[in-house]
C-alpha cells in the first residue's frame, strides 16, 4: 500500500464562494502513480469546508449559498464569538470538512454531475486544502 499526500493552495475572491477543484484533485491523483484506492480532500480551516455536488450548471452553487446565508446568516442576536463571523463557523461545520472520493483505474469515481468544491465563508483568504491518496 502506499500513501502520499499533497497540497493545494486556494485563493478565493469573495466572503462565500464555491471553488470547483476536481481537475486540481485529478492532477494530483494522477501524479501520485496510485491507480486504486481512495482520496480524502481535508481543509484544515474552521470557517471553510469541502463539498461534492453538481458542477455542470454554476446556478446550483448559487443557489446552495444562497440557501446556507438565509438558515445562517452573517449577523444574528446571540452570536457570542467577538471575531464576528460565527456564520462561518457554522456553515464550515455543516458542510464539512472533508470528502473521500474512491480511485479506480487511475481515475476518481465521481458521479456524471459532481466535482468536487472547495467551500469559502469567511473569504476572500489564502487557504489550503490537503489532499492525501491511499492504494495502490
Ligand atoms: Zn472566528
Amino acid at each position: 500500500m502506499k500513501l502520499s499526500q499533497k497540497q493545494l493552495s486556494v485563493r478565493t475572491n469573495a466572503r462565500c464562494e464555491m471553488r470547483d477543484i476536481t481537475s486540481e484533485v485529478r492532477t494530483i491523483v494522477r501524479d501520485s502513480g496510485i491507480r486504486s484506492g481512495n482520496v480524502t480532500v481535508f481543509c484544515p480551516h474552521t470557517t471553510a469546508a469541502i463539498t461534492i455536488n453538481e458542477n455542470a450548471d454554476p446556478s446550483v452553487t448559487h443557489d446552495i449559498l444562497l440557501t446556507l446565508e438565509e438558515l445562517i446568516p452573517e449577523n444574528r442576536r446571540g452570536y457570542r464569538h467577538s471575531e464576528g463571523n460565527s456564520d462561518a463557523h457554522v456553515k464550515s461545520s455543516l458542510v464539512g470538512c472533508s470528502e473521500t472520493i474512491f480511485i479506480e483505474k487511475g481515475s476518481l469515481v465521481l458521479g456524471t454531475w459532481q466535482g468536487i468544491y472547495f467551500c469559502e465563508f469567511d473569504g476572500p483568504r489564502s487557504r489550503t486544502v490537503i489532499v492525501q491518496i491511499m492504494g495502490e
